[in-house]
Order: structure tokens, then C-alpha cells, then sequence
């Protein structure tokens, strides 16, 4: 479900035609629909009700300050996985009781700084950060909680660099040692084991995995209780996949149908940390055509959004829906299905103008001819599009705006040139 639809030929966000967008704010310009945000975080709490979860929006996969504000005055928490993040958290209204805190390779300092804001959790990922994190406690006369975070070994389900529970990666403990780790810290003075986290990749379009690794979760719990670890929180991390080509996408309901009965046997308090789900069909990114040229046979639209402001395709070689933002009258609706053949299309290469050969938004797409000037929507972009832009080319990083019915505001002005200079004339 989003609020992105064509009405007349023209691609609307709520209510307002996104081509005024392009113009007031210019391009690329990434927008965000708040009905779309906040119906998704609504989605999870509402079908999470039954057992009262705590929410963590995982900041990491949109940090944007006025949505991180959205979530939190819409009672959502934060999984955080740096010192940056849990700044931004805080920042935003985030407290450290609605707060986990993530991530293979904390620092001693972004250990105390999780600590004096009494974070819920942290989720601890390996032997050492477990005694660094106690002793950094103790040094602060403190008891660190803690999630031990599993990996449970289960098949690929995801696309091998996003795949977080498959044996050999660099997440979690794995969990033919994680008993022997939690027996070691048994009364340990700077630590207290409440919890079991686990977060099995992303994203994940079946329910399947979260009910075998809830299942080998569950065995886990039962072993920590006999050590005398008083388990309270099951953490089931995110990774719940969202509409990118099509309808592919689970509703929030068919991941609570597997999760809830497991809370209830953990007898736990459930923790969740969703994020593409959240942001990840709450945004689009819209891009303006520079020019069009042929190439060895193949037809390019180089467009002024690139590879340094969405660099999924380039990175994982995701798939986003693309279309002119004002079809002309003879063309097809926008496609459901881009595997179909689409009358008065052809194969063309989405490009931008950075100087790689890997920078492109769509690869031999079938699309409608676009002239110099036209818009193009990048649909599906809210997660880990603006999170992973860069300032490679030295090119500004986009602005961000937030539709709300016929409403619209900047929440990210876009760069200048001065910003790219600025933190190194700060060093004379
Ligand atoms: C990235 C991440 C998430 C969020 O994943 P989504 O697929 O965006 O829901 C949750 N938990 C942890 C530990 C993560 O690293």
C-alpha cells in the first residue's frame, strides 16, 4: 500500500502532483508520503497489538531527522547501530527505554554512550564485545542489559550481501557457541543477559524463516533460563520485505502469525526492529532527464539521479520500479508486472552522470521514450536510498520532502557547494 498514484497521466504523492515538487525543489529529489510512513508503523502495531511489542524503527535505513520525529511521536522506538545513530535517536525524541542498540563492532565510548542513556538492550554479536561491554559497565558502576544476538543457521533467503543468518557471516553468535559464551558470563558483575536477538537478513518476502529461527530461538531461551539467565525479551529483528516489483510483499499480519504464538511459548516481551517496511514504499526519488543516446546498440536515459544518491541497484543489483512521472496519452498505465511485455516500450539503461560503468537505476528496462526535461519516478526508494547516498562526484547530496495530503515541506535542503568544502576548510 502506498499513496503514490497516477490520476490523469500525472504522478501524485497524496495529493499533490510531483511535478510541482521537481519544480519548487528541484531534482533528484527524494519524497516521502506521511500517510504511506505511517500507515506502515501502524500495520506492525496493529498486528503485533496482542502481545503490546516494543517497536524499533531501524533509524539506519532512513535517518532523516522530521521522519525519525514522526516515528517517535507515533510511539515507535529505535534500533540503533552507532554512536551517530543513537544521537540521531535522542535527537528525535527517542528515549533509552524504547531503545536497542546494534551492531558487530561497538567502540568502548559508544558503549558509554548506550549505557548513560540506559538503552533497553544492547544486542551483542560475539564473545569479546560481551566481556568489553561488561567491564566498560563496570567502569561506570553499571549493569549492561543485554540480548545475546543469535545466528541461527538457517538456508539463504535473501541476496547473499544482505543474507544476515546464514552460516559464516560476520553477524551474531553462532549458535553451536552462544551457550557456552552466556555460561561464561553467569553472575557477571557489569552484565545481565534479559534477552535473544536475532535478525535474519533482509529483504525476506515469507514468513517461513522467521517461524524456524523463532523455533531454534525458542530451545535457545530454555537453555539460557537453566544457566539462571532471567530471559524477558525475545528480539526478532526486521527484515520484512516490501512491494518492489509488484504486490510481492507480506502484510505485517502474515509475519505475526508466526512470531505471536512463539512470544507467548517464550513467555517473553517481544521486540521488533522493522525498517524498509516502515519508509521503504514511503518514498520515491525523482530524477529529470539530462539526455538520451545509443551506445553500441544499447539505449541509455541519463537522468540526474545517480548511482552516489540510490546505490542499491549498484550494490545489490535491485530491481525499483521506474516510470515517467506524466506518461504521454497513448501510453499504458504504469506496469504491475515488469516482466510482461509492455506495448510502446523498449529496452533502455537508467544511468546517471556519475563516472562509473556501474552507475545505473535500471539495466535493458523496458520503458516508453522520454525526451530531455521529462521526469522519471524511482518508486520503492525510502530505505536505504538517501541512508547510503555519498558525495562521490562531488555531487550534492539530494533534498528530502514530506508530503502530507495537499501539504508539502523540505526536510533536507540540498547541499551547496560551500557544504562540500566546509569540513575541510575547517582544517587551515
Ligand atoms: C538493518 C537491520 C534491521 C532493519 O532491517 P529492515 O530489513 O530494514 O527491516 C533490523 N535489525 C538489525 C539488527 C539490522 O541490522
Amino acid at each position: 500500500m502506498d499513496h503514490f498514484r497516477y490520476v490523469n497521466r500525472e504522478l501524485f504523492c497524496e495529493e499533490v502532483p510531483v511535478r510541482e515538487l521537481a519544480e519548487k525543489y528541484g531534482t533528484p529529489l527524494y519524497v516521502y508520503s506521511q500517510a504511506t510512513l505511517l500507515h506502515h508503523l501502524s500495520e506492525i502495531q496493529t498486528a503485533f497489538a496482542s502481545a503490546k511489542p516494543v517497536v524499533c524503527f531501524s533509524i539506519k535505513t532512513n535517518f532523516n531527522h522530521h521522519i525519525s520525529k514522526l516515528m517517535a511521536q507515533h510511539g515507535s522506538g529505535f534500533d540503533v547501530t552507532s554512536g551517530g545513530e543513537l544521537y540521531r535517536a535522542l535527537a528525535a525524541g527517542g528515549t533509552g527505554d524504547k531503545i536497542v542498540f546494534a551492531g558487530v563492532g561497538k567502540t568502548d565510548e559508544e558503549m558509554k554512550y548506550g549505557l548513560g542513556n540506559n538503552v533497553l538492550l544492547f544486542n551483542v554479536e560475539s564473545e569479546q564485545e560481551l566481556h568489553a561491554l561488561g567491564a566498560v559497565a563496570q567502569s561506570m558502576g553499571k549493569v549492561a542489559p543485554v540480548a545475546l544476538r543469535v545466528n541461527p543457521d538457517l538456508p539463504p533467503k535473501t541476496h547473499v550481501k544482505t543474507d544476515t543468518s546464514v552460516k559464516g557471516v560476520k553477524f551474531g553468535l553462532d549458535i553451536e557457541t552462544i551457550l557456552d559464551v552466556a555460561q561464561g558470563v553467569v553472575g557477571h558483575p557489569g552484565l545481565s543477559i534479559v534477552g535473544l536477538h536475532m535478525h535474519l537478513g533482509s529483504p525476506i518476502l515469507s514468513n517461513e524463516p522467521y517461524k524456524a529461527g523463532g523455533e531454534k530461538g525458542l530451545k535457545l531461551i530454555a537453555e539460557l533460563r537453566k544457566q539462571g539467565h532471567p530471559i524477558k525479551f525475545l528480539n526478532m529483528g526486521g527484515g520484512f520485505g516490501i512491494h518492489y516489483r509488484k504486490q510481492e510483499a507480506l502484510p505485517a499480519k502474515a509475519f505475526a502469525d508466526v512470531i505471536l504464538p512463539i512470544v507467548k511459548e517464550a513467555n517473553c516481551q517481544l521486540v521488533l526492529e522493522p525498517g524498509r517496511f516502515i519508509v521503504g514504499n514511503a518514498g520515491i526519488l525523482l530524477g529529470r532527464v539530462i539526455f538520451t543516446k545509443e551506445s553500441g546498440g544499447k539505449h541509455y536515459i541519463i537522468q540526474d539521479a545517480a548511482m552516489n544518491d540510490l546505490i542499491r541497484p549498484t550494490l545489490y543489483d535491485s530491481f525499483h520500479r521506474i516510470w515517467p512521472t506524466h506518461p504521454a496519452a497513448d501510453l499504458p498505465a504504469p506496469p504491475e508486472d515488469y516482466e510482461a511485455e509492455i506495448p510502446q516500450t523498449f529496452k533502455q539503461n537508467v544511468v546517471g552522470p556519475v563516472c562509473e560503468s556501474g552507475d545505473f537505476l535500471a539495466k535493458d528496462r523496458n520503458l516508453p521514450k522520454v525526451q530531455r526535461g521529462d521526469l522519471l519516478a524511482v518508486f520503492s526508494a525510502g530505505a536505504y536510498g538517501m541512508a547510503m547516498s555519498s558525495n562521490y562526484n562531488s555531487r550534492l547530496r539530494a533534498a528530502e520532502v514530506l508530503v502530507t495530503g495537499g501539504k508539502h515541506r523540505l526536510i533536507r535542503r540540498r547541499e551547496t557547494y560551500q557544504d562540500l568544502l566546509a569540513p575541510e576548510l575547517d582544517c587551515k
